[in-house]
């Protein structure tokens, strides 16, 4: 009897295995480089299917071809790093998935003045205003405040420096550093790669936009 219950044991347990060693699976074939950086809270908009063995989706195609679901939400996004890699450009995909840096005075965005929001150029969220953009010299864009709870600030120590890196809040990608050099009234200086943004003219902002901008939010809180 006691032989027969611990054989019955072994049968469900046999059964159970493979479902836990797909469950820790998913993740690493699903992150860019940075999971340290993800939130624990689960996507609900993200139009993906879970990725296959190959890091493929079963409707990569489908999901492509949507538009990604409201760039203002703030529900996170998490996308495999194959549909990264098919919305971006290889350099925008090294910048926001892999944590690189563009050359410094490359960045089309650098010199641009005209008025409007400054968007992720993984997610669409929108970032910066360009209210808050400012000449630093660096040879990156710069602002000297994010949009309320738009960025993530994090502790980076590669390059054997200290530094605190600030992601998109929305999908994780890398947009650079955020330093204590920058002017009035914050004193912060967002250095951001151009290729982490894409701009939206403040008339087509209004136009394509019920949201109201939040151009007027203090800086997130977060370290
Ligand atoms: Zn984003």
């Amino acid at each position: 009897m006691l032989q027969r219950y611990a054989q019955t044991l072994l049968v469900i347990s046999g059964l159970f295995c493979p479902f836990n060693w797909a469950f820790g699976q998913a993740p690493g074939a699903n992150n860019g480089g940075d999971a340290s950086s993800r939130p624990s809270s689960q996507p609900t908009t993200a139009p993906t299917s879970a990725p296959t063995q190959d890091g493929h989706s079963l409707d990569d195609k489908h999901s492509i071809e949507q538009p990604l679901i409201d760039p203002n939400s703030h529900e996170p996004l998490i996308l495999s790093e194959a549909e990264w890699k098919r919305r971006l450009s290889e350099k925008q995909f090294y910048i926001l998935r892999q944590k690189g840096t563009e050359r410094a005075h490359s960045g089309t965005l650098l010199h641009n003045t005209r008025s409007g929001i400054y968007r992720c150029a993984g997610c669409g969220a929108p970032l910066f205003s360009s209210k808050t953009k400012f000449k630093s010299g660096t040879g990156w864009p710069s602002f000297y405040r994010s949009l309320r709870r738009r960025v993530k600030r994090i502790s980076d120590r590669s390059h054997g420096m200290l530094r605190v890196e600030i992601v998109c809040a929305r999908c994780n990608g890398h947009l650079g550093h955020v330093f204590r050099d920058g002017p009035r009234p914050t004193g912060l200086r967002h250095c951001v790669n151009s290729l982490a943004l894409t701009f939206e003219d403040e008339a087509s902002h209004k136009r394509t936009n019920r949201q109201k901008p939040e151009s007027t939010g203090v800086m997130n809180q977060q370290k």
